[in-house]
């Protein structure tokens, strides 16, 4: 159409969101359906930081708020920073924006020019590389297999590296595979990039307390202090908190960056949503103890979804180290036949004939830039997993 920008039309809607939504029609159609497509903790927000919001709204505290973010947000901030991941930001290198994406966005708007390329490893969170296109740069996405645990090699990023890079794009723990960069593989990156003195390092830090291995969080800022001014940490309280809803991101980089983000926040959003950030003063400041209660319990999912997934016929399961993904590779089940008919020629092939047939929804790995996969949320409860699990293994075990 002629109303619609060049740039809106480039933009793919969500895979994810629209699996599912998919999920949702069927199950209001009345299919009995088990949706393992949704990228949110199925606990609760924690009380204290419900009642910090209540007291907000009581306090009056309803008005527009800074467009960085409110000092007591700022600060307890860069106390998370420094205590958690020995970063140390002043004040004008941290901002709150609304929800991580939105972090992502004004880092992406504030330095992207037409042909700026941006180097992604897959499989990725999927709104990267659409960010990316929609400002009107170009994403360059570096193939991270499972033979080397979904991890980007240093020789790979090298190779990936021309004069036009602007970025480098490092989620661990990842979405979708759940793989965990060590402070080794990090150490090596770093070495790779200290001879790229232009480039500059995203690191999407949004699942740093869902580690199950012994594997350590590191993030990149902080093993390789020499980058620090170079690299944006991200981070934010939707994932370990359960406060997806809330939309509270935040951010650590160099000023005049942050800078720039505040700048384009200001004429876009301004400050986030104001009772939203006490609450989020209350989440980073408050009890952390049920953190490892909730680590506990996702990784006993974990291992029940690994241990049921490695049972069905076709299927190659690696043993994730964080997040709330399993990636499992269904290559096995190309060239076969569904119960129901359907040839399966592909993992979109896949995930729609086992929502059709078997009513599980999981989104297909292409849509994650590498195909051959599919992801499994295990932020559900222990019965659906099981359910979901046994009716994975009963599709795959009746192809032919
Ligand atoms: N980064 C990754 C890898 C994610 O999976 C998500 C959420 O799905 C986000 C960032 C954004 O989170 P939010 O905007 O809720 O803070």
């Amino acid at each position: 159409s002629e109303l619609l920008s060049a740039a809106a039309t480039r933009l793919k809607p969500s895979a994810t969101n629209t699996t599912s939504q998919k999920a949702r029609d069927l199950k209001a159609q009345g299919r009995d359906i088990v949706a393992l497509s949704a990228g949110e903790p199925d606990f609760p927000t924690p009380e204290n930081v419900i009642a910090a919001a209540i007291e907000a709204m009581k306090a009056g505290h309803t008005k527009y708020a800074p467009v960085a973010g409110i000092p007591e947000l700022k600060q307890a901030v860069r106390d998370k920073f420094s205590n958690d991941n020995g970063l140390d930001y002043a004040d004008d290198e941290v901002m709150v924006s609304t929800g991580g994406k939105q972090v992502i966005a004004n880092a992406m708007m504030a330095t992207i020019d037409e042909g700026d390329e941006v180097i992604i490893p897959a499989p990725y969170w999927v709104s990267y590389p659409e960010l990316v296109a929609f400002c009107g740069g170009t994403p360059v996405v570096v193939q991270a297999e499972a033979t080397t645990g979904f991890l980007l090699t240093a020789e790979d990023l090298e190779a990936a590296i021309t004069p036009r890079t602007k970025w480098v794009i490092l989620n661990s723990p990842c979405n979708p595979s759940g793989a965990v960069y060590s402070r080794d593989v990090l150490e090596r990156i770093a070495g790779v990039l200290e001879r790229h003195p232009r480039i500059h390092v995203l690191s999407d830090d949004i699942y740093e307390h869902l580690i199950y291995s012994d594997t350590a969080f590191s993030t990149l800022a902080e093993v390789a202090p020499q980058l620090k001014s170079r690299v944006l940490t991200m981070n934010g309280v939707s994932k370990a908190y359960a406060m997806t809803g809330w939309r509270i991101g935040y951010c650590g980089g160099p000023a005049h960056l942050i800078k720039a983000m505040s700048k384009i926040q200001g004429q876009t959003t301004s400050g986030a949503n104001s009772i939203a950030q006490w609450a989020a003063v209350a989440a980073l400041t408050g009890p952390q103890d049920f953190l490892a209660e909730r680590r506990a319990s996702f990784r006993e999912r974990r291992d029940l979804v690994v241990g049921m997934l490695r049972e069905a016929d076709g299927l190659e399961c690696l043993v994730p180290d964080g997040a709330f993904y399993v990636y499992p590779g269904c290559t096995g089940t190309f060239g076969k036949t569904t119960k129901g008919g359907r040839k399966i020629e592909s993992d979109q092939d896949f995930s729609e004939a086992l929502l059709e047939e078997q009513g599980v929804a999981v989104v297909y790995g292409a849509a994650f830039g590498l195909p051959g996969h599919f992801r499994v949320s295990y932020a559900s409860s222990e019965a659906q997993l099981r359910d979901a699990c046994m009716r994975i293994t009963t599709f795959c075990n009746g192809l032919s």
